[in-house]
């Protein structure tokens, strides 16, 4: 009992032993309670004190390992950006703010690293005269991504063509709240199909031309024989289809080869080219006047009847005696004979009949025409 001999107690000694020892109990052990109550709010206290101060901890540290991996993500956007030559540009359509990454601002001449104060993207937008904000604003119901395209000059001064490709972000009720954009330098990309378009029509032009070549006499300049078939037959197939006439005249100088024993070949060759000149005189557009042999021409003309074949191939060989004089050259004369494209005909038969008529011509004396029966 001696541990409860306290002057608490020994001041309760008047009363009874039992009193005593009551109220030495209860004096001493309120006080212990008391203090135990106490040590316990203090370590409850503590307790809290700690725990909070351990959850402060845990959120500093979980604040700065989330800006830390934020650093790192943007870091890392930013190598991303200049491995793949792009800039990210975003825009809240609420507010109206846009954001430029790093790549973005390199992509219009800025050097990154100098601080984009405000206002430099809407002078550096406005410069350009690219109205993003305008474009995207006037998108925001589209559902998919979509591109849009501008040519700018940087504030280096190097011109560049953008392909921007935006996407509309939305919050759950489905209002945007974020226009995200992948911005890209595609100046080269153009460039190289230009120049492919380019190589493109050169070799297209290049094998028209020799397709042409191919098909043209070199002396004259006339269509060959190879084009005169070709386009023969189709303008057989549509004079059918069309239910039109079709005339085919052949024409022949006569006695040339006199006109080169006598003056040589080469004038006689100049002989050949007046002959042309006079014949592409005569026609009209849709004809076609070629070379077919040494001295033998022909001429096609749809929508010619017999009658009107006739016409023209008195005009021509009337002309051929008047004006084919060349130099020292006299002027010659031609014989003819022309066809109608009948029922039966083929672009072959056709050429037949008239090859025929322009020797009925021959042999009835030269200089005079013949139609074919
Ligand atoms: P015809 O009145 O019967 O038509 O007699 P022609 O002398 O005109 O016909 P022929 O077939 O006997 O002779 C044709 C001549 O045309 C022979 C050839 O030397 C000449 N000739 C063919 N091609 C050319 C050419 O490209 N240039 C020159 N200068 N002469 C050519
Ligand atoms: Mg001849
Ligand atoms: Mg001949």
């Amino acid at each position: 009992m001696s541990a409860y001999a306290s002057p608490v107690g020994s001041r309760t000694a008047a009363y009874s032993g039992d009193a005593l020892f009551v109220g030495q109990l209860i004096g001493s052990d309120a006080l212990i309670v008391f203090s135990a109550l106490m040590a316990l709010v203090a370590a409850a206290a503590t307790g809290f004190y700690l725990a909070a101060k351990r959850e402060a901890h845990a959120a500093a540290d979980l604040a700065q390992s989330r800006s830390h991996f934020h650093a790192k993500a943007m870091q890392t956007v930013a190598v991303v950006e200049d491995i793949a030559g792009i800039g990210v540009w975003q825009f809240d359509p609420t507010s109206g703010i846009q954001e430029w990454s790093k790549g973005m601002r390199r992509l219009f001449g800025i050097n990154h690293t100098e601080p984009f104060v405000e206002g430099d993207a809407e002078t550096l937008l406005f410069a350009n005269n690219v109205d993003l904000i305008g474009s995207v604003s006037e998108r925001l119901s589209e559902q998919e991504g979509y591109d849009l395209h501008f040519d700018i000059y940087g504030f280096d001064g190097v011109h560049r063509s953008l392909c921007v490709q935006a996407k509309n972000t939305r919050s759950q009720d489905g209002t945007v709240v974020r226009v995200v954009a992948v911005v890209r330098d595609i100046t080269e990309q153009l460039q190289r199909e230009r120049d492919l378009e380019g190589s493109r029509a050169a070799a297209m032009l290049e094998a028209s031309r020799a397709l042409e070549l191919a098909e043209t006499d070199a002396l004259t300049g006339l269509a060959n024989r190879r084009r005169i078939m070709d386009r023969l037959d189709r303008m057989v197939m549509e004079a059918r289809e069309a239910d039109t006439s079709l005339a085919l005249i052949m024409f022949d100088i006569d006695h040339f080869k006199q006109v080169n024993d006598t003056y040589g070949h080469l004038a006689g060759d100049e002989v050949l080219k007046s002959i042309a000149r006079i014949a592409e005189a005569q026609t009209r557009e849709g004809d076609i006047v070629g070379r077919v042999g040494g001295e033998e021409f022909v001429w096609v003309v749809p929508g010619a009847n017999e009658a009107l074949a006739r016409i023209m191939s008195e005009r021509l060989r009337h002309a051929v005696a008047m004006e084919s004089a060349t130099g020292p050259v006299p002027a010659v004369t031609m014989s003819a004979g022309f066809a109608e494209l009948y029922g039966g005909d083929t672009s072959l038969s056709l050429f037949a009949r008239a090859d025929s008529a322009l020797y009925e011509a021959k042999d009835a004396g030269r200089n005079q025409v013949r139609m074919a029966a």
